[in-house]
């Protein structure tokens, strides 16, 4: 498949580990199943490395019964959450109008001569892109690795992580040298269309331009790093 997408090539791999264990392990007897609760449970918490050692994952990922069931139950939580984000945004969209109107009452009927004074950084978003960079430690990989450019002002960034990475809490550094983080973030990785994808905010108006190190890492776990260079 010459034209197959880093995406479809992801979901493709996915595709054929479930249709593997529902054709290799099959269980009418439904011999040591854990039940529905037990199930719903597993479908409801990220996919993690905290599960190797689940006895009812380990269970799940060998009847093909109890993993039919899981995946309806996981696509079934998938709806429920894009439902609730929906009405989230909605909810979100009616507040702001309603700041607006009380705003616009107020200057309007000049009871409050005082401005709000909002000190609100403007973030400018940013796409880092580690999708190519191991999270198994290289160091031929990390010289030859382009830097990843910054820029010295707030930043949203939006981090594709490392081909792979788990779904979880990131925990991601600026480093001048190996032992000297000078900034420590944290935020939840979620995974978007086969990518992992972690958005988290950073004011970098405060560091010089120059050569930097960007570190990321799941917690617990060890970290990756990558050279970076703040504009
Ligand atoms: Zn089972």
């Amino acid at each position: 498949m010459p034209d197959e997408s880093p995406f479809d090539h992801f979901d493709r791999l996915k595709k054929q580990l479930q249709d593997s264990i529902l054709r290799d392990y099959p269980n009418p007897q439904r011999r040591g199943c854990p039940g529905d609760a037990t199930l719903r449970t597993l479908a409801r918490r990220p996919l993690d490395y905290s599960l190797e050692g689940n006895p009812n994952w380990q269970h799940l990922t060998h009847c093909a019964e109890c993993y039919r069931e899981f995946l309806d139950l996981r696509a079934d939580v998938r709806r429920r959450k894009k439902a609730q984000r929906v009405g989230i945004g909605v909810a979100a969209a009616i507040i702001a109008a309603g700041t607006v109107f009380i705003l616009a009452n107020r200057h309007g009927a000049g009871t409050r001569p005082d401005r709000p004074q909002i000190a609100k950084l403007i973030y400018r978003p940013r796409m880092v892109d580690l999708e190519d960079l191991s999270m198994t430690r290289s160091d031929k990989a990390r010289e030859e690795k382009k830097p990843i450019l910054l820029g010295r002002e707030p930043e949203e960034l939006t981090i594709r992580l490392p081909f792979g990475s788990l779904a979880g809490t990131y925990e991601v550094q600026l480093l001048k040298s190996a032992d000297r983080p000078l900034l420590s973030a944290n935020g939840e990785a979620k995974i978007e269309n086969g990518a992992t994808m972690l958005t988290l905010r950073v004011d970098l108006s405060s560091y010089e331009p120059g050569k930097y190190f960007f570190g990321v890492r799941q917690i617990p776990w060890d970290w990756t790093y990558c050279p970076a260079v703040i504009q």
